[in-house]
């Protein structure tokens, strides 16, 4: 098993682009476990099965193939071999993406494929439970997270990206809804990991956030396997 370095918060707190740098830096295996919930969500519009609708979901992800491909510096997401990475960031599945990812059944599949990733490379996987489910015994936890003013802001240039312009206070609704959902579920909610060290990035900039977390884990004995 490799080093894993896991990085959890909520919606919108910086930790993806974070977690894609450190990754890069330290030369580990970037996982988006997000992106695998947003997959399995856009299939489900796709295909127009209600979340409530569990047992139809779950069947949908046991089949799906979600892989991740680097592409000119950019992290493309396939899924079942076709690229998803900018639909999957829509206001429409980020709408609907909590209650597919409240599904037990759906968590479970996703958390075996995502402990299978560990077992030969060196990852930062970045995501909700990765520290408190994925990987208890991950060498290095964060939590990232950041004001909910920030964090929407910091969205709507990603929502800008793909060609949708929601306004500030829709994103606020929109994150702040996910993390009720997120942290309230019954299933590995959303929630600090006991033992994670908070990286708090409301008043960082994002040079500042990758350095602190490479820091603490080149600081490690872990590192020095
Ligand atoms: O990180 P991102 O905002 O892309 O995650 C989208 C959604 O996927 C979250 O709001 C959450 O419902 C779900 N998720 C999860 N567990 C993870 C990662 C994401 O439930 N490990």
């Amino acid at each position: 098993m490799g080093i894993v370095v896991a990085i959890d918060g909520p919606a919108g707190s910086g930790k993806s682009s974070t977690a894609k740098e450190v990754a890069k830096r330290l030369g580990f295996t970037y996982v988006d476990t997000g992106a695998m919930y947003r997959a399995i969500t856009l299939l489900t519009i796709r295909r127009k099965i209600s979340p409530e609708n569990s047992e139809q979901v779950v069947s949908l992800a046991e089949l799906i193939d979600i892989r991740f491909r680097w592409e000119n510096g950019n992290l493309r997401t396939l899924l079942n071999g076709e690229d998803v990475s900018d639909e999957i960031r829509s206001a429409e599945v980020a709408q609907a993406v909590s209650p597919v990812s409240a599904i037990a059944g759906v968590r479970e599949i996703m958390v075996k494929r995502q402990r299978e990733m560990s077992s030969e490379n060196n990852i930062v996987m970045e995501g909700r439970d990765i520290g408190t489910n994925v990987f208890p015994k991950a060498d290095f936890k964060f939590y990232v997270t950041a004001d909910v003013e920030v964090r929407a802001m910091r969205r709507i240039g990603d929502y800008q990206k793909i060609g949708q312009n929601l306004s500030w206070e829709e994103i606020v609704e929109e994150i702040k809804k996910r993390d009720r959902i997120d942290s309230s579920r019954t299933h590995s909610p959303l929630k600090k990991a006991d033992d994670a060290i908070v990286i708090d990035t409301t008043h960082l900039t994002f040079e500042e956030q990758v350095e602190k977390i490479i820091e603490i884990v080149k600081n490690r004995p872990e590192m020095v396997r």
